[in-house]
């Protein structure tokens, strides 16, 4: 699990947060691109551009095709922290590369959430609870673990691309093709697709 590096609540949230009245309260979706559009590239930016959950490269330029807003804790459940910063990630789009709908990540999670049995997504303490095999396949990293198995569950991370691409990458890696640093656009401050399980099989954390 990809999880992130979680910022303060951005400065035009905070304002447009501070408008509520008896007239207007705030409500998800954003009613105002500013907004929007802020919350969106301060999530891009603290989770290194990949999914919260998977660690897929997003492109931003694709809405819905390449990524969501993700709720982590879900809306119909959770209705108070639907603009809550520290609720808010980006997750993977709701339709896969073939057009269908995604069998992972967010998409899949949906409303899906146990208060007790979960894995928050504060990395690197989430990307730790998942030990990783060399075909790719993940279990929790300690046996049992009730949280980290939920999340393989409802979030699929055991689906059959995300088990291929993993081994794709770390034979990638153990055979000598490629680093870390291939990884990690340190100017651009961007990881590549898997970079969070790149860096933990060398023993080092993503930045
Ligand atoms: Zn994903």
């Amino acid at each position: 699990m990809k999880g992130s590096r979680k910022g303060p609540t951005p400065p035009t949230l905070l304002a447009w947060l501070d408008d509520a009245s008896p007239d207007w309260q705030p409500a998800y979706p954003f009613d105002r691109k500013d907004v929007r559009d802020e919350v969106r590239s301060c999530l891009f930016v603290e989770q290194r551009g990949l999914c919260v959950y998977c660690g897929r490269r997003l492109d931003l330029a694709r809405p819905g095709e390449t990524y969501h807003i993700e709720h982590f804790r879900p809306q119909r459940h959770y209705n108070a922290l639907s603009t809550t910063y520290s609720n808010l990630f980006l997750s993977c789009g709701q339709k896969d590369e073939h057009g269908k709908p995604s069998q992972t990540c967010g998409a899949k999670k949906a409303d899906w959430f146990d208060e007790d049995q979960h894995v928050h997504p504060t990395y690197p303490n989430c990307t730790q609870r998942f030990r990783l095999m060399l075909n790719g396949s993940i279990e929790p990293t300690i046996d049992g673990d009730g949280g980290a198995l939920n999340m393989i569950k409802h979030l699929r991370l055991d689906h059959p691309e995300l088990v291929k691409d993993r081994s794709d990458v770390l034979m990638l890696i153990d055979g000598g093709y490629l680093d870390e640093s291939d990884f990690w656009d340190a100017g651009e401050q961007l990881a590549q697709s898997y970079a969070h399980l790149v860096f933990q099989h060398v023993g080092r954390l993503l930045p």
